[in-house]
């Protein structure tokens, strides 16, 4: 008897060789294979007549052996087991090549129904190495039906793996234990697990699958909120946060600002005040369009902490990124007596900054992924920020994170997601939006322009040049490599320096130059001192020069328009007109809808709304990346209504907790530690 836990090598016909092969598709036991969903269906119609069937033609027919079957050998010495069937409207042969031990199955009179290509040769019907199946042994609607396609590796058929499964669901009928608490199970409908994974892979009806199909998605969802919605109850039920007191310098600082606030930054800064003067951590995400002033809200929260005495950090995706932030907390906080301090992988003295960071003699730490080295602890940390979040992970944050006993957390994202996906990638958090710019912002207006126009670009680059405003042109992006994407910078920037240019002051940047001389440029970028700067994505994030108006992207359907939104955030942050011009390759179909998009609208939201919609989800993200676990089968997108039904369903559960008998909660704890991995390791219901 097999058991789910076994390993895949106690099934018959498994060896050495074949569990390694499993092992590229990460199926190791026999529960894996189970859950090994298809990726695909054939719906094979139903049979056919003899006399209706055509050459070439793939289908279903039904015929009994009418003589004995016979063996042939060609002049290249193989044999030939050729059967003799008929229907009440003709005849036909099925062959098999070398198949000599299929005569016995063949038996006089027995009917059989049989799958496979159609060849017309010679006046007979043949139909070769066939599908086939007794009709005693199995029904029409099961050989016709649908039929699970699986992905494959290379040496595994898909025959092999869907007879594999069928061998473990149908010959040593494995059950599966129902996990479900039953009154999910109930209120929600849905079948029970071991019809819906028969029926996932060897669907009885359209209908089967489809109720199985939605068992599968839900419980899916289910139990990603549910590990979410733990990680967010932790934080929720401690009541060992710090409560920061709101002091009046606090204040002061705000009323200092050379601008107000704007009504959206005022509401999620009491949100966040909210948050801080409560005994409990703060999780909270601020999710703003680009250039909506999410920085500010940041630096006060930290200043508040300060105040507090306790030290806060905050963790930006990229070096530039970095010294921006501590270019600009510096001048505004240094002055009221805060110590703020940088560290990133370049900066010189590493070594003294993380001793002044250890010793309390930094208030405000600004610095990239170096600040989670292990050799990095704080004195007294109060308050974790990450900028840019989308770059960063569930784990990371929380590594950041255990450098403090229990500081509030605050996470900044400038890529507006449409509300199901921060459902799903955001479970764990609050949210704030910023749904509002600075006033005085005009829309960027946006051009879509064919490569071969790109000069009558340059042209206005250069007017706008000449009134006194700075630009941007991101090259291409040829791939996910630093070096060539360098490459091609490098040749675009010699190309416009040494003709169309030559007057004007160009600079080149990009990710393979060191932090200092990108620091430099960037620097004689925000002064003036360049007006024409050519980038590759190096400048995606945060980079904030009010006097650059325009900015041209080359290659431009190369970019998703998450990203296209996020580098046109770099102009529009002043108050002249800006413009933006995504220069494309071609003008297909798709890339026209999409450049599209980017001309109609400035609203980051609408445009993430419209990026899921074009490419899906997959590329929006990798969900890996953000330590959530890999979706199998449900489809973030496709499966809005299932998502929002089951994260309800999740809520609940963890409400009613106590009511579940002790079977249920242990199977829900090992679900989601399943699903999590070690993430899990240290959370508890
Ligand atoms: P993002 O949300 O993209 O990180 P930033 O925080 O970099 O945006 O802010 C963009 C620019 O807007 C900065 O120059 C900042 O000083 C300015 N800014 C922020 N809030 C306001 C406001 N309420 N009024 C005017 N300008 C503001
Ligand atoms: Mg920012």
């Amino acid at each position: 008897m097999l058991s789910l836990r076994d390993s895949i090598s106690k099934i018959k016909g498994i060896g050495p060789k074949k569990c390694v092969l499993f092992s590229k598709l990460n199926i190791f036991s026999i529960i894996d294979l189970l859950y090994y969903y298809p990726n695909g269906y054939q719906n094979r119609e139903k049979a056919k007549s003899l006399d209706s069937v055509g050459h070439m033609e793939k289908a279903t027919i039904i015929g009994t052996v009418c003589g004995e079957a016979r063996e042939i050998r060609t002049r290249s010495r193989m044999k030939i087991l050729k059967i003799p069937i008929k229907d009440n409207t003709g005849r036909a042969y099925i062959t098999f090549f070398n198949s000599m031990f299929l005569k016995k199955v063949f038996k006089r009179n027995e009917s059989f129904y049989f799958y496979g290509s159609i060849h017309m040769a010679g006046g007979e019907i043949q139909m070769s190495h066939p599908e086939y199946c007794n009709i005693k042994e199995g029904s029409l609607e099961s050989f016709c039906g649908i039929r699970p396609i699986y992905s494959l590796t290379k040496g595994l058929t898909q025959k092999e793996i869907t007879n594999y499964i069928k061998h473990i669901l149908f010959e040593e009928s494995i059950m599966i234990k129902e996990y479900l608490p039953k009154i999910v199970f109930k209120s929600n409908r849905m079948c029970d697990i071991n019809y819906a994974i028969k029926n996932i892979h060897f669907p009885l009806s359209s209908r089967a699958l489809k109720v199985s199909k939605y068992r599968l998605v839900f419980e899916e969802l289910f139990f990603v909120q549910l590990g979410l919605i733990m990680i967010k109850k932790k934080y929720l039920k401690s009541s060992d946060g710090i409560e920061f007191q709101i002091l009046p310098q606090f204040h002061h600082l705000i009323e200092s600002l050379p601008f107000n606030l704007t009504r959206a930054q005022k509401n999620t800064l009491n949100d966040i005040l909210g948050d801080m003067k409560e005994p409990k951590e703060m999780n909270r995400l601020i999710q703003g369009d680009v250039g909506s002033g999410k920085t500010i809200i940041a630096l006060l929260a930290m200043y508040l902490a300060s105040l507090n005495g306790y030290q806060s950090t905050l963790m930006a995706p990229t070096e530039i990124l970095a010294e921006q932030h501590y270019n600009s907390f510096k001048s505004l906080l240094e002055p009221l007596g805060i110590k703020v301090g940088i560290l990133s992988r370049s900066v010189k003295n590493k070594e003294d900054v993380i001793k002044d960071i250890s010793e309390g003699n930094i208030d405000i730490i600004l610095g990239t992924h170096a600040l989670i080295q292990d050799k990095v602890q704080f004195k007294k940390l109060g308050l974790v920020v990450t900028d840019e979040q989308h770059r960063f992970g569930v784990r990371q944050r929380s590594f950041l994170k255990k450098k403090g006993e229990n500081p509030d957390v605050l996470v900044m994202s400038a890529t507006p997601i449409p509300r199901t996906l921060s459902l799903i990638l955001y479970g764990d958090l609050d949210i704030s939006i910023i749904d509002e710019l600075p006033p005085g912002r005009k829309d960027i207006k946006t051009y879509h322009v064919v490569k071969n126009k790109i000069d009558k670009v340059y042209d206005f680059i250069k007017e706008e040049l000449k009134k006194g405003r700075q630009g941007y042109i991101v090259c291409p992006l040829v791939e996910e490599s630093e070096k060539i994407d360098a490459e091609s910078a490098l040749e675009l920037y010699n190309n416009l320096r040494e003709s169309l240019f030559n007057p004007w002051n160009l600079a080149l940047i990009h990710g393979k130059m060191s932090s200092d001389e990108k620091d430099n440029i960037m620097k004689r970028f925000k002064e003036g001192e360049i007006d024409l700067l050519i980038s590759t994505t190096v400048i995606e994030v945060g980079i904030n020069v009010p006097n650059a108006t325009i900015i041209t992207v080359v290659n431009a359907e190369r970019f998703g328009l998450a990203q296209l939104h996020q580098l046109r955030g770099r102009v529009g942050r002043g108050n002249f007109q800006s413009y933006c011009f995504l220069v494309s390759e071609g003008k297909g179909e798709a890339t026209r809808k999409r450049m599209e998009t980017m001309e109609k609208t400035n609203d980051g939201f609408i445009i993430a709304e419209k990026d899921l919609e074009l490419r899906g989800p997959g590329d929006f993200f990798g969900t890996k990346q953000h330590g959530l676990p890999e979706l199998k089968i449900a489809d973030i997108f496709k499966h809005k209504d299932i998502l929002a039904k089951a994260q309800k369903e999740a809520f609940n559960t963890l409400e009613n907790y106590k009511l579940l008998n002790s079977d249920e909660k242990f199977h829900l704890k090992l679900k989601v530690k399943e699903l999590f991995g070690d993430l899990f390791k240290d959370f508890s219901i």
